[in-house]
């Protein structure tokens, strides 16, 4: 079995095919979210702020800046892509400085705890027989006083605050406690700490011991569902503008296709073609069924009238089935090959 993490769990949630492109069949894509790219060049800068403090010395504010734009412009390719497309690039380069501003006013002097790690990777067990193993990455792993250790993990994103109920099912940061639990014997209180950055909010949670449990369960659960599934079908969701593989999501693909395509070579495209003139057929079907209800009455009628139970057309035989009045079918066939030419 392989070593699950919190990313890997969660693409299997958010779209089973996304996890089954990425984790099994292993395809590499070139591209990343400007997003993504934003929150590296902050977690970057923050991760050297504590390694200095970790060294007895305190980068300034100014240094910080200077490091972030520095990174952002060696790491800026073309293949990191804009889904929001209102927004530019240096837009989202300026949320990311607004981000340190504000950590930066809100905890120097950096006093709130010793710093333990940084990007700390960790290892976990989530069965005593080693099966099911896990690992992952803690911002900042800091002791707050005896027993009392905090996790930190840093935000950029987001377009709301999560609640109080969001932050107890948060399974990453659990995961997180459960492997700190284990490495720290004297750990009587570990507090879970979120710092949604653009917001510059700070949010902390707790969990008891039956809540890590709860988890521990659910993600072995998880991990079982994971192994035993066999099909990895596409979820879509709002997440696919950001992923990876709409070029080659059977859900998505058209679209990114005719996306990249001119006005002009859009309505040549041969899939655009089909669908506009489905749904023009449809948009009729209301009118043309209507009409085929008044042509039936207007058959039964004349067939009644003059006691006739099969009438012909053209190219066409109209027999009226027998049954009770208001309850009477006709079938409409071409006509015999004896019958063709009979109107020519
Ligand atoms: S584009 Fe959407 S449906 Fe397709 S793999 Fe990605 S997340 Fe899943």
């Amino acid at each position: 079995m392989p070593v699950y993490s919190h990313s890997r769990l969660s693409s299997y949630e958010k779209c089973p095919l996304q996890y089954r492109f990425r984790y099994l069949d292993r395809i590499k894509r070139d591209v990343q979210s400007i997003e993504a790219f934003m929150g590296k060049r902050v977690h970057e800068a923050l991760e050297k702020l504590y390694r200095d403090l970790m060294m007895s010395r305190r980068a300034s504010l100014d240094e910080l800046l200077a490091l972030y734009q520095r990174r952002w412009r060696e790491n800026w390719s073309e293949k990191i892509t804009i889904v929001k497309t209102e927004y530019t690039a240096d837009h989202y380069r300026q949320v990311g400085e607004r981000c340190l501003v504000g950590y930066y006013r809100r905890y120097e002097p950096f006093d709130d705890g010793q710093t333990l790690g940084l990007e700390d990777r960790i290892e976990l067990s989530l069965d005593p027989a080693g099966r099911y193993q896990l690992q992952g990455y803690i911002d900042r792993l800091a002791r707050a006083g005896n027993g009392v250790y905090e996790i930190h993990d840093y935000k950029t994103g987001g377009s709301s605050l999560p609640s109080d109920a969001d932050l107890r099912k948060d399974r990453q940061l659990t995961l997180y406690q459960m492997a700190v639990e284990k490495r720290f014997p004297d750990a009587r209180d570990i507090r879970l700490v979120w710092h949604y950055l653009a917001f510059d909010q700070r949010l902390t949670s707790a969990r008891t011991p039956e809540e890590v449990e709860r988890h521990r369960r659910q993600t072995i659960g998880l991990i079982d569902t994971i192994e035993e599934t066999k099909t990895f079908p596409p979820k879509e969701s709002a997440l696919c503008r950001w992923c990876e593989y709409r070029g080659i999501c059977p859900v998505q693909k058209h679209l990114v296709k005719v996306e990249a395509l001119e006005p002009n070579q859009y309505l040549n495209d041969d899939g655009v073609r089909l669908v506009d003139r489905l749904a023009e057929l449809l948009s009729r079907r209301g009118s043309v069924e209507k009409e085929i209800a008044r042509v039936e009455e207007a058959i039964l009628a004349y067939s009644e009238r003059e006691k006739a139970s099969v009438l012909r057309g053209t190219g066409h035989t109209a027999r009226v089935q027998p049954g009770p009045p208001g309850d009477r079918r006709i079938a409409l066939a071409l006509h015999k090959p004896e019958q063709i030419g009979l109107f020519d």
